[in-house]
């Protein structure tokens, strides 16, 4: 088994901020693999490319270049950690990342950088796809109701108004074109352990996740 902690699951369940956490509090590194996509998704609309443009597309994944830093993700050297996370690249993103082709380039990338140490890695099908030979993996879920509400105190707090069924309900299309595409859709891994965090505090579910892998 490899050193890395492989945390999948559905939009909204607060993967990439418990996974931030269990990975400064054992010492090693975080990938967000959501944000590699939708690094993709907006290099691709920079581009001006349709998904069916075929030769166009290949042309822009072999070029394109992600690296992260900390928490920030830059594309060809631009910090594009805000841009990413815009409504336009959200609604982008689930055809993107429902492409053999993306799928593939941003598997591959991943697989590279998660052989350089120790890593947790969030997204939809770490533990499945990109690092089966994880040590650990983990299958966090919530009810569909927690993390909308999560989401639209989020919102809130932001100051961007947001009516709780539009959350929930956008929420309900995301999952329902992450679990039921062709390639890659999400699932737990056989060997993985779910954890339902409706009723935990994130620290709890952190020290939960830490027990888990020193045990
Ligand atoms: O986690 P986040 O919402 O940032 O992910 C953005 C999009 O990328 C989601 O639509 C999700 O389906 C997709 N994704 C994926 N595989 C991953 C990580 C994210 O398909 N490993």
């Amino acid at each position: 088994a490899l050193p890395l902690i492989a945390i999948d699951g559905p939009s909204g369940v607060g993967k990439s901020t418990t996974a931030r956490r269990v990975a400064s509090r054992l010492g090693w590194q975080y990938l967000d693999t959501g944000a590699m996509y939708r690094a993709a998704a907006l290099a691709i609309h920079r581009a001006g490319l349709a998904l069916e443009a075929r030769e166009d597309l290949e042309r822009v994944l072999a070029g394109l270049a992600l690296t992260q830093e900390g928490t920030r993700i830059f594309l060809a050297g631009e910090d594009v950690s805000e841009a990413i996370r815009s409504q336009e690249v959200t609604r982008r993103v689930t055809p993107v990342s429902a492409d053999a082709r993306v799928r593939e380039v941003l598997v591959d990338q991943q697989r590279r950088i998660g052989a350089t140490g120790h890593w947790v890695v969030d997204g939809r099908d770490i533990g499945t796809v990109v690092f089966p030979q994880a040590c650990c993996k983990v299958f966090l879920t919530a009810s569909p109701e927690a993390r909308a509400r999560r989401r639209f105190l989020e919102l809130q707090a932001k100051g961007q108004g947001a009516v709780f069924e539009e959350v929930l309900a956008d929420q309900r299309r995301r999952d329902e074109a992450d679990s039921t595409r062709a390639v890659a859709p999400l699932r737990p891994a056989e060997d993985a352990v779910e954890l339902d965090s409706s009723d935990l505090t994130l620290d709890q579910v952190v020290d939960w996740i830490v027990a888990r892998h020193q045990a």
